[in-house]
């Protein structure tokens, strides 16, 4: 499986990172090996001095589609999710600095955390409310309708340039309050009421 990424997807996340508002969907990709599953801890790599903290809602692919048109996008997932994009920021802004791929500090081994999977049919995808809580205190919050590329739109253009196979995930961007992490640090994700991972920092 592999890990779709989309970059700068809320405004006020863009504006947070002073990014320009995209015109199209900045797309990346997380191998399987950046998966952390199962509340597993989060061990922060030595490459890095910063590294980010971006909650993010995803989808779970469940047909294989190649340029799959916006009005069937919907039919190609049936599951949501709550996880972290966890992103070496320091190397992040070296690399775009040199105009270089991002990939070194997006991709690392379990830098994306999944949390648990829900059905579809009980969220209105286009109002969907999440939160990112660092040691009790709520640290970002955002809902899908503030998503510069639906959910629907993502699909149908990423699989212009990837194939879609069965069980890769589409990470659909973060909102603002990005930030750094630290050792002792605990996350914890909620869609909604509902705790939906939890990640310490170790
Ligand atoms: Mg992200």
């Amino acid at each position: 499986m592999k890990i779709i990424c989309i970059g700068r997807n809320y405004a006020e996340h863009a504006k947070e990172l002073q990014n320009e508002i995209p015109d199209e969907p900045v797309i990346f990709i997380k191998p399987d090996t950046a998966v952390l599953r199962n509340n597993s801890p989060f061990y922060i790599p030595d490459f890095s001095k910063d590294v980010h903290h971006e909650v993010e809602l995803f989808v779970k692919i469940t047909k294989v589609g190649k340029s799959i048109p916006l009005q069937f996008a919907s039919t190609y997932y049936n599951q949501i999710g709550l996880g972290i994009d966890f992103t070496a920021r320091d190397l992040q802004t070296n690399l775009k600095a040199k105009g270089l791929p991002w990939e070194k500090a997006k991709g690392f081994d379990y830098s994306a955390v999944i949390g648990k999977l829900y059905a579809k049919e009980n969220f209105d995808i286009h109002n969907i409310d999440f939160t990112l809580v660092k040691n009790g205190e709520t640290i970002q919050s955002g809902n899908s309708s503030q998503m510069l590329f639906g959910v629907d739109s993502i699909i149908s253009y990423v699989s212009q340039f990837f194939t879609l196979k069965i069980g890769d995930l589409i990470f659909t961007g973060t909102p603002p309050g990005v930030g750094p992490v630290k050792k002792g640090d605990c996350l914890e994700g909620f869609i909604g009421e509902s705790s939906a991972f939890q990640c310490e920092v170790k």
